[in-house]
C-alpha cells in the first residue's frame, strides 16, 4: 500500500494503442481524474493552423503557446466526447482529431520550449489530485516519480485499423492507407525526437493490446493497480 496524498498513474504508448479508452476506463473504475495530454499538443496545433502560422515558424509557435489559454474540461456535453477543450474560451474539441491536426501535431511537439510549457501545465493539472495521465513521455518526463506506470503497445496495422473504424463510426471520411502512413510518420517523429521521445519507462508494466479485447486489458490493469497501490 502506497501512502501518498495524491497519486499519478501514467500510461504511455504510441497512437491508438488503447491509451485513451483504457486510461479513461481505469480512471473511472478507481475514481481518479483523467488527462489525455495529447489534447494539449493537439490544441496548440489547431491554434497554429487556425492562425495560418507556418509549421516551420518555431518562434511564432512558441509565442503562441505562451499567449493562448488552453483549458481541458471533463466533457459537459451529452455526446461521445471524453472531454471539452477550449482555446481562449472557444470550444475547439471537434478539430482536435482532424487529419490536418494529425499531420502536424508531432512536428509541433518536437519544439523543446513548447514541451516545457505544456509539461508545466500538465503538472499543475495533476497537482494535488489522483489522476491517470496518458501520453508519450508521462512516465519518463512529466511524472517520473509516479508509483504506477503502464506502457501500452499494439501492432501498427491493428492501430491503423482501430483509427479507421473510429473515424467511420463517427461518420468521418477515412482512408486506411492514409491513416497507416500518418501513424508511421508520427511514430517515427515521436520516437526519434531529441526532447522527451516516446520510450517505455523503466519499471512500466507493458501490455500488448494487439489481440486483447479492451475489457481484458482493463481487468489486467485493475489487477496491477490493486497489487501496487
Ligand atoms: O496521443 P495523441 O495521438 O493525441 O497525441 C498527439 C501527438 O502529440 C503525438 O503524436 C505526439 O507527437 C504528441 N504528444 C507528445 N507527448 C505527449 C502527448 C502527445 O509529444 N505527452
Amino acid at each position: 500500500m502506497i501512502e501518498n496524498t495524491s497519486i499519478t498513474i501514467t500510461i504511455d504508448g504510441p497512437s491508438s494503442s488503447g491509451k485513451s479508452t483504457l486510461g479513461e476506463q481505469l480512471a473511472h473504475n478507481i475514481g481518479y481524474h483523467f488527462l489525455d495530454t495529447g489534447c494539449l499538443y493537439r490544441a496548440l496545433t489547431v491554434a497554429t493552423l487556425q492562425r495560418n502560422i507556418p509549421i516551420t515558424d518555431t518562434h511564432a509557435i512558441i509565442k503562441l503557446a505562451s499567449d493562448i489559454d488552453i483549458v481541458v474540461q471533463t466533457s459537459a456535453v451529452e455526446d461521445v466526447r471524453q472531454y471539452t477543450v477550449l482555446i481562449d474560451e472557444i470550444d475547439i474539441t471537434w478539430e482536435l482529431r482532424s487529419s490536418r491536426t494529425d499531420s502536424n501535431v508531432s512536428l509541433i511537439s518536437t519544439i523543446p520550449e513548447v514541451r516545457h510549457l505544456l509539461t508545466e501545465q500538465m503538472r499543475s493539472i495533476a497537482d494535488g489530485v489522483n489522476i491517470v495521465m496518458i501520453g508519450r513521455d508521462i512516465g519518463t518526463v512529466v511524472a517520473p516519480e509516479a508509483p504506477l506506470k503502464f506502457y501500452l503497445d499494439a501492432s501498427i496495422d491493428e492501430r491503423a485499423r482501430r483509427r479507421h473504424n473510429e473515424n467511420m463510426q463517427s461518420g468521418q471520411e477515412s482512408d486506411y492507407k492514409e491513416i497507416l502512413t500518418n501513424l508511421q510518420t508520427r511514430d517515427d517523429i515521436d520516437t526519434r525526437r531529441d526532447n522527451a521521445p516516446l520510450r517505455k519507462p523503466i519499471n512500466a508494466y507493458t501490455i500488448d493490446t494487439t489481440t486483447m479485447k479492451p475489457t481484458k486489458v482493463l481487468i489486467e490493469m485493475l489487477r496491477i493497480f490493486h497489487t501496487v497501490i
